[in-house]
């Protein structure tokens, strides 16, 4: 009862000063009360609040670019059947009355939508020397909507393979690459004239005959993985996927999508170019390098997919694209058709699964997009998506201000170790494309699970200034590292920062060339002392040595679970955990440790004045990913609470599996709610939604901000507050799907 005393007299006296029908409602069967408890020694510790930074100064919208106030995107990917059945009007209509700012109009390239000249540029067999794309441009713009030029340079026929047989990709044996479902559309190559050629010729023709706002590109660059060709040209690049070619591609990347930027600026200086992204922490191209080119990042993360379950997905990718536009623009593209290894691309998907995916872009700061295929079925045979949209964007106009995100009020860093997702191939006995993604979702819901505010940071962005403003840096098994990137996380530790890692950190370089020892050695306080260890069915465990505050809430056990895999290490002074080694699970007679004490440590703790430091020898996250291990969940908990010294900017207190974005917005702030508590988290789609009960939330405001409202614009009403001081407190008293909190500053 104690416990409860701590943690729940608050609710409890703020849910008494709700109106009765509220405090009823929260009293459905379907919501969980505040009496479901989980564990409270995971979930229920209120941190240290720290006070949020000094407001930014105000920015007047009309002086940034124009796509900067772009807040929906519209796209009826059109098919080559549109012409012959779709209602220009009523497309034209549908996206106009849902709020639509700027709409999405095929051009492309495998098939023209307009009477193209450019030689190779097949016209649609319905197109009829129409011109439809003229049509629709004119149709959105009557309606005072913007036009995205949508081009695909990823696929061509058989005619211009015939005259261009250099543009091909191609395989080890020197084949044509076709397109695996359309075997008459052969696969273009990156590296060729295909795309300094045939992709200007159609982007100055569209110039000269439309006004179009941008120029995009579907297909091209690709997505999570890097080309694998072997074409003339590219069997002069170094091997795929090593270092030296990611450079060469990357270069690649910025020469063309610098080219194609340029050919949209010949009509006006505020038309650029942009291309197809994605792939959250795998992007493709460098996202440091793009991230300062782009205008605008296309994330093309249409839905949840079997092979990455989480329901996060849409939320993770708008961690990435925040750390590197760093508040240039991004819209993540919503599919309302069904998105999955197995696909229905012309029918809708649950609604509640689509909301869910337009709820994260917009908590995670990203602009709303929602896409549908075809004309045919999308305004004709299934017109069920088309409700579940506009009902959406019409919401989200209605409070735009605060769904704008200025700044971030996260004090925990995380590196998205872009190459070593790219390149790297994890131990031996791991499968290398899923081997980093385990990681990044054992991280990511563990630090859910926590309710820990965190951003993304990348690799090629730990400079001083930008990583000054966190606590803590996180690197989950960041294998590859360069010296320099090792010194400026030194740098970092100097000046007061902390650091949690894990695994293989800083044991290679940028080049995938392992170093003799770990690159953050001497910060760490570590030496390894052979190859990666992996399991013989049972993994290791950590001896329990001494007390430390990681290890807080484990009692009546001398051994904890430790990972799939570890660095052995060199022993040290007085460790707080040591290494019980694995052995065999099966058979049962021989499951017992070999020697049942060494000197390995299994974690490695230090303090360097105000800087704390924990590294984990084992791939700590990702087991946790593959286990959900509740001793692994508390560990990582207590370590990051330890080496932030247990430091947050915003609390949000009550049960459910929530994710938390907090914001500094131009009216105040926002908090917004995910609510993940849902047998389809982590596979399947949402299909009803379980709301939760009261969440609490508690934030210390800079001096002198006044508070003038705090509003829920999910459930549109205003709720009560307490200010005390500079203690700002209030009470949420249910979440359905996803609340925003807007706090309204005077
Ligand atoms: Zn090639």
């Amino acid at each position: 009862m104690v416990r409860m005393l701590n943690r729940r007299t608050f609710l409890k006296n703020s849910a008494a000063s709700l109106p009765l029908a509220a405090a009823i409602q929260t009293l459905t069967p379907a919501t969980l009360t505040a009496e479901t408890i989980t564990d409270a020694a995971i979930s229920g510790r209120a941190p240290k609040l720290i006070p949020l930074p000094a407001r930014l100064a105000p920015v007047d919208p009309s002086t940034l670019p124009w796509q900067q106030n772009i807040r929906r995107v519209g796209q009826s990917n059109m098919t080559e059947h549109d012409p012959a059945v779709m209602n220009i009007e009523e497309w034209a209509d549908y996206w106009h009355s849902a709020g639509a700012d700027i709409v999405f109009i095929s051009v492309t390239g495998i098939l023209a939508f307009y009477p193209s000249k450019v030689q190779f540029h097949r016209h649609g067999k319905f197109l009829n020397g129409r011109d439809f794309f003229g049509e629709c441009v004119a149709a959105a713009r009557k309606r005072g909507m913007r036009v995205v030029a949508r081009m695909s340079p990823d696929l061509n026929w058989g005619d211009a393979l015939e005259a261009h047989p250099e543009w091909a990709m191609r395989d080890a044996n020197g084949s044509v690459l076709f397109n695996d479902q359309e075997s008459r559309l052969f696969r273009t190559c990156m590296f060729t004239s295909y795309m300094d050629d045939y992709v200007p010729a159609i982007m100055r023709e569209i110039n000269s005959l439309y006004d179009v706002d941008c120029f995009y590109t579907n297909g091209w660059p690709p997505i999570g993985s890097l080309p694998n060709c072997h074409c003339a040209i590219c069997s002069k690049l170094p091997p795929s996927h090593t270092a030296a070619y990611w450079r060469a591609f990357d270069d690649r990347v910025l020469e063309l999508w610098e080219k194609y930027d340029a050919i949209a600026k010949e009509k006006k200086p505020d038309r650029f170019f942009f291309a197809n992204l994605g792939g959250n922490v795998r992007c493709g191209p460098n996202l440091d390098r793009l991230g300062k080119t782009a205008a605008w990042f296309q994330a093309d993360n249409q839905g949840r997919t079997f092979d990455d379950p989480a329901v996060w997905g849409c939320s993770l990718q708008g961690r990435v694209c925040r750390a590197v536009m760093e508040g240039k623009f991004a819209a993540n593209v919503s599919a309302a058709y069904s998105t999955g290894t197995v696909r229905w691309r012309n029918a809708s998907k649950n609604p509640a699964e689509a909301k869910m995916w337009l709820n994260e872009t917009l908590a995670s700061g990203m602009a709303l997009y929602y896409h549908f295929i075809g004309s045919e079925a999308g305004f004709g045979e299934d017109r069920r998506w088309q409700k579940v949209g506009s009902d959406y964007f019409q919401w989200a106009k209605k409070h735009d201000a605060h769904l704008e995100p200025r700044r971030s009020l996260a004090n925990i860093g995380v590196v998205m170790g872009q190459s070593t997702q790219l390149l790297y191939p994890g131990p031996a006995t791991a499968h290398a494309h899923d081997y980093m993604r385990e990681t990044t979702h054992g991280i990511y819901a563990m630090l859910l699970n926590g309710r820990f505010a965190f951003d993304f940071v990348h690799e090629d962005r730990l400079d001083r200034e930008r990583i000054s403003k966190y606590r803590a840096l996180l690197l989950p098994n960041i294998a590859m590292l360069s010296d320099r990137q090792c010194q400026q996380i030194r740098d970092y530790v100097r000046s007061g920062g902390s650091i949690m890692a894990s695994f293989e950190t800083s044991l290679y370089d940028q080049n995938l060339q392992r170093r003799e020892d770990f690159g953050l050695g001497d910060l760490l306080g570590i030496s390894t002392s052979g190859d990666v260890i992996g399991t013989n069915g049972n993994a290791y465990y950590g001896r329990i040595e001494r007390s430390h505050p990681i290890l807080d809430g484990f009692s009546n056990t001398n051994w904890l679970p430790g990972a799939q895999n570890r660095v052995p290490l060199k022993p040290e002074q007085d460790p707080v955990l040591t290494v019980v080694p694995g052995f065999v699970q099966y058979p049962p007679e021989l499951a017992y440790p070999p020697v049942s004490h060494t000197d390995e440590p299994a974690v490695v703790l230090r303090e360097v004045a105000s800087s704390r430091l924990a590294y984990f020898p084992g791939d700590i996250e990702r087991t946790f990913w593959l286990t959900g291990h509740g001793d692994l969940l508390r560990l990582l908990h207590n370590t990051i609470r330890w080496i932030t010294h247990d430091e947050a900017m915003v609390h949000v207190d009550g049960e459910g599996l929530l994710e938390i974005f907090a914001w500094e917005t131009a009216p105040g702030y926002a908090i917004h709610l995910l609510n993940y508590t849902n047998p389809n988290a982590h596979h399947g789609w949402l299909n009803t939604v379980y709301p939760l009960g009261t969440q609490s939330v508690t934030m210390t405001l800079p001096s002198g901000v006044k508070v003038k409202a705090v509003d829920l614009l999910r459930s549109e009403r205003t709720i009560p507050f307490r200010l005390e001081g500079v203690e700002l407190r209030f009470t949420i008293p249910r979440v359905d799907d996803y609340e925003v909190v807007a706090v309204i500053v005077g």
